[in-house]
């Protein structure tokens, strides 16, 4: 992935960096913030060209997080849904697909949080799915599981939070945008046995 360097570690990239600059008074720092801008929003048109939706996704997300709310980022990631089939869009019985972060515990660092990010797909036979596409965790856990069909024994949602009970593989928490979230829930719920 070409663009970690420049997106991530989030506070130690080049993005990152130039943002600092920039707020200290650089124009060098603005210069290299625009050059950065301009060269990953090419790179999410260039991506989507190639139907490469989860790249595409994973850098308006990166970029998401420097910029909290940029409308032509949240109207990327909208339109990368749609074409994914997610955020309520899609024909009945076809897959449905979201962007999501995963909730890492980790109880050997004192409970210390991390998250890794990945896409969650929900199957029309209710096999429902998570594959790591990036983490943002200390220890590199990145999941990739599939939960067949029948194994999900409990689904519920609090706000921006899913949280699945699965058979032999325990809890699981992701955390999207809410309207991803509540349509995840959505169609998880006719397949999880209890909610
Ligand atoms: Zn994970």
């Amino acid at each position: 992935m070409g663009q970690n360097r420049i997106l991530e570690p989030h506070n130690d990239c080049a993005l990152y960096w130039a943002i600092t600059a920039r707020q200290g008074g650089s124009p060098d720092g603005a210069t290299i913030e625009n050059q950065i801008i301009n060269f990953e929003m090419g790179q999410i048109k260039l991506l989507y060209s190639q139907r490469n939706l989860e790249g595409a996704g994973s850098i308006v997300n990166d970029m998401l997080a420097f910029y909290p709310g940029n409308p032509q980022l949240l109207q990327d990631k909208a339109t990368i849904e749609q074409a994914s089939g997610g955020g309520g869009g899609g024909a009945p019985g076809a897959a449905r697909r979201f962007l999501v972060n995963h909730r890492h515990v980790n109880l050997l660092r004192g409970g210390q949080e991390a998250y890794c990010q990945g896409t969650l797909t929900i199957g029309g036979d209710g096999t429902v799915s998570y594959y790591c596409t990036k983490t943002f965790d200390p220890t590199g856990r990145c999941d990739r599981v599939t939960f067949p069909k029948g194994s999900i024994k409990s689904v519920k949602m609090s706000g921006t939070e899913l949280h699945l009970e699965v058979d032999h593989q325990g809890n699981w928490d992701f955390f999207g945008a809410g309207n991803d979230i509540s349509s995840a829930y959505q169609a998880i719920t006719p397949f999880a046995a209890k909610h």
